[in-house]
């Protein structure tokens, strides 16, 4: 890949601080970009570029949808009054002629036009010839390969200000998440393509307030250069995501817990030997849980048998031949008596529980 590293905004200055893009979900009308800029001018928080959705691609028809073109020159605005870049999302050659005839000075690709190569190559065919930074957030899908295409058709169009912006992965378990983050997938496309600027977008990762200082701690922790940040001065009446943008002063609140970490080659090794092994670990847990349910259901069925014949819950000698021989084991995996006669013990114990329940 042929990115500029000298006089890319999209790259970390010489303090090696982070790349932060913050601003509203949506520009939703002059005054609410106007005073989302101010008051984030007012914090004394540093941030590189002033964001705000023009056009919104939504999951369902008839959300709100963007002011749409209208609304370019009240985030240009904004940015001036604040003395900052702007940046927005395109997702059709349209859109990209609007925004440079508006003076937009950054445009990202979102995650629904990046997992889509023709819509992808055509905003590459509007940007030939323009210097103009990109970010290109990961598609929806925890694809690398789409990702890297998406950002190869922009760079290959001659753009050379270039960054990934890692916004998670629609995915069947997402768990607590909006959009589960699979980090292992940013740590191999940085690993593939160094000199790319990797942001991460903890809004759209969380989709709730609350987790936005963790993901984001741990994109800080995993090296990633930047953040960009959904943040709206009145979030409770924000017309898109205003479950997971932040007032201004909440973002203040988020920067100054941010503890950065050094960035050295040992420690980027070592983070990303232990992603590595803390998505082995999570799918082990996996494992576990669902052998123990799978246990607990013979319990019950021995439970059902032990009742229709009358027979003991308690069996004391089969609990001692359990515990002597499960001991044994686990001195063959290295794991020590203690622990494994405490783990035992609780599990006996729900065991017993569960057919004293149906006895
Ligand atoms: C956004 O940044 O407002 C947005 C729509 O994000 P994504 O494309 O990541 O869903
Ligand atoms: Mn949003």
């Amino acid at each position: 890949m042929n990115i500029k590293n000298k006089n890319n905004v999209l790259e970390r200055n010489n303090n090696n601080a982070l790349i932060m893009i913050t601003g509203p979900c949506s520009v939703e009308s002059e005054q609410q970009v106007v005073d989302t800029a101010m008051q984030l001018k007012k914090t004394s928080v540093p941030f590189d570029i002033l964001r705000g959705g023009i056009w919104k691609p939504r999951t369902r028809p008839n959300a709100f949808e963007g002011v749409g073109s209208r609304a370019l020159a009240w985030l240009k605005k904004a940015g001036e009054m604040i003395g900052k870049p702007v940046g927005t999302e395109v997702a059709t050659p349209l859109h990209v002629e609007l925004c440079l005839s508006h003076g937009i000075d950054v445009l990202w690709i979102g995650a629904r036009t990046s997992a889509n190569p023709f819509a992808v190559q055509a905003i590459a065919d509007a940007l030939k010839g323009v210097d103009i930074p990109v970010l290109v957030k990961n598609p929806v899908s925890p694809d690398l390969a789409l990702w890297i295409g998406a950002l190869e058709r922009i760079n290959n169009a001659g753009v050379m200000q270039l960054a990934a912006i890692h916004r998670g992965f629609s995915t069947l378990d997402s768990g607590e998440f909006r959009n589960k983050p699979g980090w292992t997938i940013p740590i191999e496309l940085k690993s593939r393509i160094p000199e790319l600027p990797l942001i991460c977008d903890p809004s759209h990762i969380s989709g709730k307030r609350e987790l936005i200082q963790s993901v984001s701690q741990e994109a800080v922790d995993l090296l990633f250069d930047g953040l960009m940040v959904e943040v709206h001065c009145n979030p409770d009446v924000a017309l898109s995501d205003k479950e997971q943008q932040l007032t201004p002063a909440a973002f203040k609140q988020l920067m100054d817990s941010l503890k950065l970490k050094a960035e050295t080659t040992e420690d980027s090794e070592f983070l990303r030997h232990i992603t590595l092994l803390r998505e082995d670990i999570d799918k082990i847990d996996t494992d576990i849980i669902k052998l123990l349910g799978e246990r607990m259901e013979r319990v019950e069925k021995i439970g059902d048998y032990k009742k229709k014949c009358n027979v003991a819950v308690l069996q004391p000698d089969r609990w001692k031949e359990i515990l002597k021989s499960r001991i044994e084991q686990g001195e063959q995996s290295s794991l020590s008596s203690d622990f494994i006669e405490n783990l035992y013990k609780l599990i006996h114990e729900e065991a017993f529980n569960r057919q004293e329940r149906s006895s």
